[in-house]
């Protein structure tokens, strides 16, 4: 979708430190990560939110979450441990609608809402 920075971001049309890509999702670094470790996985199609995902979708919503567990194991976080969140429209302080997981590991250095 045009004009969607997770979409530029899936494309190559705008920068990402991207750390996977698959036929499905795509994992790159937060541009302003709140702790050691801060990576957004994204559905490479846009989706708005969870709330525009269909039950149809829902190997891609199984990949989203194992890729995250896989993600936790290659950054060697996944002993010590890690938190998946999913923030979902305004009062869930989504502020990118393009459907995103946040893969957070690491001291927090602070937790925003949006
Ligand atoms: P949320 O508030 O849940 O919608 O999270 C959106 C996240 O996207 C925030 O943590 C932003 O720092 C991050 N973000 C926004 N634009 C970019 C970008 N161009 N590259 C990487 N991360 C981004
Ligand atoms: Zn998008």
């Amino acid at each position: 979708m045009s004009g969607c920075i997770f979409c530029q971001i899936v494309n190559g049309e705008a920068p990402g430190r991207i750390v996977h890509r698959d036929a499905l999702v795509t994992a790159f670094h937060d541009r302003r990560p709140i702790s050691a470790l801060h990576l957004l996985i994204v559905p490479n199609e846009h989706i708005a939110s969870l709330n525009e995902l269909d039950e149809s979708q829902s190997a891609l919503a199984a990949h989203l979450l194992f890729t995250a567990q896989r993600l936790a194991a290659q950054m060697g976080v996944a002993e010590k441990g890690y938190r998946l969140v999913m923030n979902t429209g305004r009062d869930g302080g989504q502020s990118v609608a393009h459907l995103h997981l946040h893969l957070i590991a690491g001291r927090l250095a602070g937790w925003h809402l949006g």
